[in-house]
């Protein structure tokens, strides 16, 4: 596929700050990338170099292969949707998506079948003659939405837009924005810290962190096999478990030792691994749902002690620490029928082919 937009060692400082650290990555036409990250992570600085708000201190960004560095945002054949929608409030939903077909003096006939096709699409077709100040938040941000589409531009920009919806309206729109990029086919860069959003509806995301790109690539890569311990760590709606120990070699078998003694685990399955990174200190990452609670003569199992029981209804969420660390604290998930008691000492097990081994210096995901 075409690439739409390409990021060259992007770079923004502000002061002794440097927001956005030498970006670089490729966009595909039709895609839809998410921008996603901490506050404070570069996203938005990112995207307003990209509309032409912020101009780049270092670096370069082509739009279909033209360098748009100098080109003001009105030229960059670009739509933006925020949170805040920007909608005329003297006018109707209709006269709103009309606007810019009658700034360009589009005939009538013209005017009327784009503003019906698109509110069609966009489920506003029934409310096209009410006053935009009667709307809910989310009729309001697909009015914003319509309006930018019927604009035609190349490629969308759209910064944290449903922000303002209550959590049920943002579902809703997720699936609408999602199947609305596809039916237009429109290349879309979307900013989020939301990262269920970003799971949700990206082909691909952008991982950034203190304004460096951590990981660029499909929602299931990220989630199954992350690029570094941020991601790790970032990524999945509980935060992945790390424990960190050493290995020692034992009747040739390669075994991580927990640092405080709470457990043994036999890594022997990645002696090429381990030997070939001349790895001594190790972390192993797993995650909350990847835990299971075992049968106690379960190999590679050991025992924990419950902190915290949260009942979720669909599963439960088991706050644990090990037998040697009283004040550390992990978690695991379990099915709604299983609810520990606090205090309780259970023993679990890992679903070996769900285990990664990270550097502990580099924090680089080996597995
Ligand atoms: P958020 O989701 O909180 O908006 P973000 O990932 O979009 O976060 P940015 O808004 O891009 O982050 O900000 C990146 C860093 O640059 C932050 O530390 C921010 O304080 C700083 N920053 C952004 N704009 C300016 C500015 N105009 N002047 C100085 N510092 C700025």
């Amino acid at each position: 596929m075409r690439v739409k937009i390409k990021l060259e060692n992007l770079t923004k400082v502000f002061g002794d700050l440097v927001a956005v650290d030498g970006l670089n990555l490729e966009i595909l036409d039709g895609e839809f990338v998410c921008f996603l990250g901490p506050s404070g992570c570069g996203k938005t600085t990112t995207l307003n170099m990209l509309t032409g708000l912020e101009e780049p201190t270092e670096g370069r960004i082509l739009i279909d292969g033209k360098v748009v560095n100098y080109l003001p945002a009105r030229k960059r054949d670009i739509g933006l949707i925020f949170q805040d929608y920007a909608i005329f409030e003297n006018m109707n939903v209709y006269e709103n998506m009309a606007f810019s077909l009658r700034v360009k003096k589009r005939p009538q006939a013209e005017v009327d079948r784009i503003v019906k096709e698109v509110a069609e699409k966009l489920y506003l077709a029934d409310i096209l003659h009410q006053d935009t100040r009667m709307l809910t938040p989310g009729d309001l941000q697909r009015v914003a939405i319509a309006r930018t589409v019927i604009m035609n531009p190349s490629v969308f920009l759209l910064d944290e837009p449903l922000d303002n919806l209550d959590a049920q309206m943002r579902i809703t729109m997720r699936g609408e924005l999602k199947r609305f990029q596809k039916d237009l086919g429109k290349t879309m860069v979307y900013v989020t810290h939301d990262q269920e959003e970003a799971m949700s509806m990206a082909d691909r995301i952008v991982v950034m962190n203190r304004g460096r790109l951590e990981q660029f690539d499909t929602p299931t890569n990220i989630y199954h096999h992350p690029a570094n311990k941020f991601v790790a760590g970032f990524i999945g709606r509980l935060p992945m478990n790390f424990f960190y120990g050493w290995l020692k070699e034992e009747a040739g078998k390669i075994i991580f030792t927990e640092k405080g003694d709470s457990f043994e685990y036999d890594l022997t399955r990645y002696r090429r691994l381990i030997e070939r990174d001349l790895m001594r200190d190790l972390c192993l990452g797993i995650r909350p749902e990847h835990i299971s609670v075992a049968p106690p003569n379960e190999p590679d199992s050991f025992e924990v002690v419950v902190k915290s029981v949260e009942v979720l209804g669909m599963e439960n969420v088991v706050g644990f620490c090990l037998i040697g660390d009283p004040q550390g604290f992990f978690r695991l998930t379990t099915s709604s029928e299983l609810v520990p008691r606090v205090d309780e000492k259970i023993n679990i097990s890992f679903q070996p082919e769900k285990v990664h081994l990270i550097h502990p210096k580099s924090e680089k995901v080996l597995i």
